[in-house]
């Protein structure tokens, strides 16, 4: 068989990166050649975990079909989060922890979704079913792809088998969960030197909802109220212009306090109404405080989608 290409989700996080790394490494294992490779630029976090472990960064690819024929998707399946021109090349196969949406093969593969907190908890399981041992470096990345998607486990995404995973790979790795875990994400919530669209995208997902473009960006920090301060207004007009060039009808920047687990979110948008909806909190000034929420994909997706059906 030739080469397959393993890739994650457009703005890759460090599960994205970490599970096409390990992912690749284990098909390589198995006699398949695979090459793991991302769809943009790391953020700062997975930059330092791949320098903590000592890996190299994976080739960054705009297009698939140019170089092979068949690809590997984890941690994402929604096509518009995938590579661009996704429709040419053959899925053979998708490893997730997500909902499955806009999603469609003409030809049977291997689909495996389970709805644990990160990709890299399932890539686990698939090492040990087929008996092959995790490197120290690759037990790293995993770790830190837990640590990342979970934040530090504390995240309502976090499963019995998250936990499991990541108290056996912080063995394998020889590092300390919670030392380990801190210093990973502290490092990706410097964002003194990022420009607005950075802050914005960097950690940006799109979604289909009813009929609308939603668009929901993250950033981690250790404080919130810094950051409006000194980058809200840059950062609602840098949201008006990227709502004008791609039709969003909302977009959100959930900022995250990685130390006391709450958000505050800044919104935009002409259906802002349905995120007041969602959440039954008025949005003043393009802000929200949404409490103990962290969780995107639970707490946010999940609740704003099922506005955004109910009306159509
Ligand atoms: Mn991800
Ligand atoms: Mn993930």
């Amino acid at each position: 068989m030739s080469k397959v290409l393993v890739f994650g989700h457009k703005s890759p996080d460090t599960d994205t990166v970490a599970s096409a790394i390990s992912l690749a490494y284990l098909l390589n294992e198995l006699s398949v050649e695979a090459e793991p490779v991302t769809l943009g630029k790391l953020n700062p976090e997975t930059a330092f975990a791949l320098d903590y472990f000592k890996k190299e960064q994976p080739r960054i690819i705009e297009t698939a079909a140019n170089e092979v024929e068949q690809v590997v998707l984890v941690d994402h399946n929604e096509s518009q989060q995938s590579v661009s021109d996704i429709d040419k090349v053959t899925i053979l196969g998708v490893i997730d922890h997500h909902r499955i949406a806009n999603f469609e093969t003409t030809d049977p593969l291997y689909y495996r979704a389970e709805p644990v907190g990160c990709t890299a908890t399932i890539i686990l399981k698939i090492y040990k079913e087929n008996e092959l041992e995790v490197p120290a470096d690759i037990a790293g990345l995993m770790l830190s792809a837990i640590i990342s998607d979970t934040l530090l486990l504390k995240s309502p995404t976090t499963t019995g088998e998250d936990y499991g995973a990541a108290e056996e790979l912080a063995e394998l790795a020889g590092v300390s969960l919670d030392e380990y875990g801190l210093e990973m994400l502290k490092a990706g919530t410097d964002v003194s030197k990022k420009t607005a669209s950075e802050i914005l995208n960097d950690d940006a997902k799109s979604f289909t909802m009813g009929n609308e473009k939603v668009r929901i960006g993250q950033v981690n920090v250790v404080d919130i109220p810094e950051l409006l301060a000194v980058k809200k207004d840059e950062l609602v007009k840098a949201m008006k212009e990227e709502i004008r060039e791609n039709d969003y009808d909302l977009f959100v920047l959930m900022i995250t306090d990685i130390i006391a687990n709450n958000s505050e979110a800044i919104v935009e948008g002409s259906s802002y109404r349905k995120f007041e909806m969602a959440f039954s909190k008025p949005i003043q000034m393009n802000t929200v405080q949404l409490g103990n929420i962290v969780s995107r994909k639970k707490q946010i997706v999940s609740p704003l989608n099922e506005v955004f059906n109910r009306n159509q």
